[in-house]
């Protein structure tokens, strides 16, 4: 299997340019290993690597069922429709399987009760016509209204009891990944199979999982028990269950859930903040409300039992009562789920968890119960189940060949940790520009934040100038991003992130050089090879908001348990965040660039050196004017190394 990625091997017969690299053969080697022997083993594998291939390859050779989950659809994509295929064609045929929530299919069930109550019998029918016979969403060239009317929904479905079962295309999917080789999934389906105790996946030997450093986030937001106010009106707009439960019943529902959510609005004070920690609620009435209903659900699923078992029914009378009582049964499920869910996210927290509020994107609010120490649950229901699981990503370790931040968190004891080698030469092809002259503005001194603002602004505005265009400047906050974004005055189009969608923003910075604004979400998985992304320039380190109840809640417990936050969180997360925030800038051999990190704490303070010494080797400067000399080297070259 190695033979495959060294000279004269399959991947040099098959792909145009391919030069073997010592990293994708050494992680190929590991991989096989210890798919071998059944083991785990966690791999930082840098840009370039090709460590898809580096795993797909041997876990096929090993005829092994596996199944790879990513963080980002982009991954998932490239994986599935690049790297399969092309292992398929060129080194060994086998079958796979692209499996995705049922939220993203029709919902045949669904479909039939939609249809009749809309008005727009044509509009329906059209989009129906286009799902055709996969039923996926996101095979849609664009984005319907209707989705959520008529798509799979996890609480609703009856699964086996369904009269659509055997033709569902959800459930389609899950029979084709039941016999498949390889199945493709996110990380939310793989928190999801661990919430619902393995429920989701067929079983298999080999588990994948790449980006994993976003393993502990994804799983936190799913393992997480979440209430809104939509969830309660949906259910008590459910046709059957107005049929089943008295009126006055379902009014108590609607009156205790909108004073439950009008007494969260207080908490949210100026209403800017995103998240809030708060204290217990009252949610008794609304608790006994839903008991209330639940008793009348289960006894209409009672009635249609015992109707349906009445023999001088017509057939079609008794499957119409079956369904019924299935409808009602899961009916009965979902509202005992709400009052769970109701009762947890009100009543006292353990030490472990926090309650809070979140404003969601379309500004309805969330009450959830989440979970702060995630290392206990990942372990027990996912690493201490199978044997033989590889993580990987291109930032697990937060100081060089360190990945104790990273398996802490998750809980997993692999059997082996490795560090590749870096694939480019970031010495020759890359700058790494921090300035010592920019100071963080005092605490509370808005004079001094006014100062600071115009000099990021002003720096940015020079960065941009020498680089031409081509640049992504990054922030650690939307007001930082704003500012800059007002101020500067460069002939380049500027690509806020907020006026487009993400991935136009990223086809018109394709397109030509231009600026591109970003937080958050264009800090990982953005991938522009090449000359248009020359520049990579961030406002500062990206130390969590201090008020977000997640990090306090994290904080909070590492203290607890004795440990110290900067050490054993703060410093070790930013710097794996960093890492993917620079890592944007060299994505392939001939890339060449600048990164610049307008933070002077990382000379003035003793985690900046930390910091610093795992950030990728790139030849270092203080000096503006050697930026010049980067992009012009009719300059002189002058480096300035600290
Ligand atoms: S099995 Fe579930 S998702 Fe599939 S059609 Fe029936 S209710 Fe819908």
């Amino acid at each position: 299997m190695i033979a495959d990625f060294e000279d004269g091997g399959e991947l040099s017969k098959r792909l145009p340019n391919y030069q073997p690299r010592a990293s994708q053969v050494e992680m190929a080697r590991i991989v096989t290993s210890h798919i071998e022997e059944s083991k785990s083993a966690c791999i930082e594998a840098p840009t370039g690597t090709g460590k898809s291939l580096s795993y797909l390859i041997p876990a096929v050779r090993a005829g092994k069922k596996t199944v790879i989950s990513t963080a980002k659809i982009a991954l998932q994509e490239q994986i599935y429709n690049k790297d399969i295929p092309f292992v398929q064609e060129h080194i060994q045929d086998f079958t796979a399987v692209l499996l995705k929530g049922m939220g993203n299919f029709l919902c045949l069930d669904r479909l039939e009760t939609y249809r009749q109550e809309t008005f727009d019998s044509e509009t329906l029918e059209n989009l129906v016509e286009k799902l055709g016979d996969h039923g996926d969403f996101e095979k849609l060239p664009f984005r319907s209204d209707l989705q959520m009317k008529i798509n799979g929904n996890l609480e609703e479905c009856t699964s086996k009891d369904c009269q659509f079962y055997d033709n569902c295309h959800y459930y389609n999917t899950k029979r084709e990944a039941e016999n498949a080789d390889v199945i493709v999934i996110n990380h939310t389906m793989l928190a999801l199979n661990i919430a619902l105790g393995g429920r989701i996946l067929p079983k298999f030997d080999v588990l994948i999982i790449d980006e994993a450093h976003e393993l502990e986030e994804r799983t936190r937001e799913f393992l997480s028990i979440k209430v809104t106010r939509g969830r309660y009106i949906s259910l008590i707009n459910n046709k059957k269950v107005q049929k089943a439960v008295d009126a006055k019943d379902l009014i108590a529902v609607n009156t205790q859930a909108t004073e439950l959510f009008d007494s969260i609005l207080n908490h949210l004070g100026d209403y800017e903040r995103q998240k809030v920690l708060i204290r217990e609620l009252n949610g008794d009435k609304l608790i006994e409300a839903l008991g209330k209903v639940r008793s009348q659900l289960q006894a209409e699923q009672e009635n249609e039992e015992h109707y349906s078992n009445n023999a001088s029914l017509e057939i079609d009378e008794k499957e119409a009562s079956k369904k019924a009582a299935a409808d009602y049964k899961k009916l009965v499920e979902r509202t005992f789920n709400l009052q769970l869910a109701t009762m947890k996210v009100c009543s006292a927290c353990n030490q472990e968890e926090i309650r809070l509020i979140s404003k969601l994107d379309d500004s309805k609010l969330e009450i959830a119960c989440c979970p702060i120490d995630m290392s206990k649950l990942i372990k027990e229901k996912l690493f201490d189940k199978h044997e033989t699981i590889i993580c990987t990503s291109a930032t697990l370790c937060a100081y060089p060949g360190n990945f104790d931040f990273f398996v802490k968190r998750v809980g997993m004891e692999p059997n082996l940790t490795k560090t590749l080698p870096h694939v480019f030469d970031y010495r020759e092809n890359a700058l790494l520009y921090v300035p010592k002259d920019i100071k963080q503005p005092e605490w509370n001194n808005q004079r001094d934040q006014a100062r600071y603002e115009q000099e990021v602004a002003d720096r940015m505005q020079q960065l941009v100038e020498y680089s031409g265009g081509r640049a992504f400047l990054l922030f650690t906050s939307n007001k930082m991003m704003n500012v800059v974004h007002d101020r500067l005055r460069v002939p380049y189009p500027l690509l806020k992130q907020g006026s487009l969608t993400k991935s136009e923003m990223i086809r018109q910075f394709r397109e030509k050089p231009s600026v591109l604004l970003g937080v958050a979400s264009f800090w990982e998985g953005v991938d522009i090879q090449g000359d248009a992304l020359s520049l990579v320039a961030i406002d500062k380190i990206p130390f969590t908001v201090p008020s977000d109840p997640i990090y306090q809640g994290i904080i909070n417990l590492i203290k607890r348990k004795g440990g110290n936050e900067w050490n054993d969180y703060n410093i070790p997360y930013v710097t794996i965040k960093l890492k993917q925030g620079v890592g944007r800038l060299i994505r392939s051999n001939s890339d060449r660039g600048v990164i610049a990190i307008l933070d002077q704490r990382l000379h003035t303070k003793g985690y900046g050196k930390q910091i610093l010494a795992s950030l990728p080797p790139a030849t270092r400067t203080t000096n503006i004017a050697d930026v010049d000399r980067f992009f012009h080297p009719e300059n002189r070259w002058n480096e300035d190394t600290w």
